[in-house]
């Protein structure tokens, strides 16, 4: 077992605020919001970044996008809009190697991103 934030996170050992957990995935709400609906859709199982998925991830990568859905739906931003990425390594502004889904709603997003 890496020594990995988002796996404490996911085994309870580190608190945060979650809003959804299955057997497969968790989510939490991130400590540094960058939109009134901040959440981290993440794995159980360690993946540091995209670039190591294996075919054994692609069903929970799958589901990851249909749980950051659902809590959308729950927070209202369904219809009005939201945002769903993914940050890998350096040049991605990558912080955490555990994968991640950001999902962000509850503004206006600017594209191009920053
Ligand atoms: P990234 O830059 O894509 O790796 O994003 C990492 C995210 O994790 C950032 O948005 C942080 O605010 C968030 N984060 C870091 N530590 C925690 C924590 N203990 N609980 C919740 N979110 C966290
Ligand atoms: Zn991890």
């Amino acid at each position: 077992m890496p020594d990995c934030l988002f796996c404490k996170i996911a085994e309870g050992t580190i608190p945060a605020r979650l809003v959804h957990q299955d057997k497969d995935t968790v989510a939490f709400e991130d400590i540094n919001p960058q939109a009134p609906f901040h959440v981290l859709v993440v794995p159980r199982r360690h993946v540091a970044t995209l670039n190591d998925l294996t075919r054994d991830d692609d069903q929970v990568m799958g589901k990851l996008f249909r749980v950051a859905a659902t809590l959308a739906k729950e927070k209202g931003c369904a219809e009005s809009g939201y945002r769903v990425l993914l940050n890998t390594n350096a040049e991605g502004g990558q912080v955490v190697f555990h994968v991640h889904m950001h999902v962000m709603g509850g503004r206006q997003m600017a594209w191009p991103p920053g």
